[in-house]
């Protein structure tokens, strides 16, 4: 898979492309990541990107005559121009079942805002899929395109070592529902002990017992998923 960044702070994510299961799945070659300065289409001598809103009002906007160019010139590298996701508040909201269309893809083009956002005319010209990680406004669209990537990538075959996680995972599979309590070692910490039943080695009961408690788990914290 194929993920374009078209940004004006690449510098941002020079520490997240540097670690862990993103760092491997690049290096592995499963996933390719290019990241793009959308200050470099500027075109006058200061490289602005930005101006003031007509009608007044605070803050800059994102120019259409930089961001389109730049937008256009990324998507014409590689046979396919790759499906082109605005990162902005007003958006449909991500959740898993996006995320299982976004992994889909072959190429994903990710645009991310600053300032007050962008001139409308660059949403009425590239048509993109605007999507939203939360009805909160952040300071730019960087850290909501990690947030895809980063859920993206876990659906991408072979990028998690054990496939069968993303298949359990809350909000994943037909039945979307919360996955189950984990534990780990030490069997008891401060009196809190483990379920007998994940020591016991029956794999069905074990299985069911997870059923259980996913069920339960999600009636209680999240009934709107049953
Ligand atoms: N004035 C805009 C509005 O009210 O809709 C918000 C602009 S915000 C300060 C700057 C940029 O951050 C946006 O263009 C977008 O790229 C990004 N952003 C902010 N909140 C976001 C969210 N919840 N989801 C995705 N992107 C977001």
């Amino acid at each position: 898979m194929r993920l374009d960044v078209l940004t004006l702070f690449p510098e941002m994510f020079a520490g997240y492309l540097g670690g862990s299961l993103l760092k491997r799945a690049i290096e592995r070659g499963l996933v390719e990541v290019r990241l793009y300065n959308i200050r470099d289409w500027a075109t006058d001598k200061h490289k602005t990107v930005d101006d003031r809103p007509f009608g007044g009002g605070p803050g800059m906007v994102l120019k259409v005559d930089t961001v389109v160019p730049c937008v256009e010139e990324v998507r014409r590298q590689g046979a396919d121009p790759g499906h082109l996701v605005m990162l902005t508040p007003q958006g449909r909201r991500l959740d898993q079942a996006v995320v299982e269309q976004l992994a889909a893809r072959e190429r994903i083009v990710l645009l991310c805002g600053r300032y007050e956002g962008f001139d409308e005319r660059i949403r009425l010209l590239l048509e993109p899929d605007e999507i939203s990680i939360g009805d909160f406004v952040l300071n730019g669209g960087e850290v909501a395109a990690m947030a895809i990537i980063d859920a993206v990538i876990r659906l991408v075959p072979d990028v998690l070592g054990d496939a069968q996680s993303s298949q359990v995972d809350s909000f994943s599979g037909g039945q979307p529902r919360l996955e189950f309590a984990q534990y780990t070692r030490p069997r008891v910490y401060r009196e809190l002990e483990v379920p007998p039943v994940l020591l016991g080695g029956n794999h069905e009961e074990i299985a069911c017992w997870r059923q259980q408690n996913s069920k339960r788990r999600t009636r209680l914290r999240r009934a709107d998923l049953l």
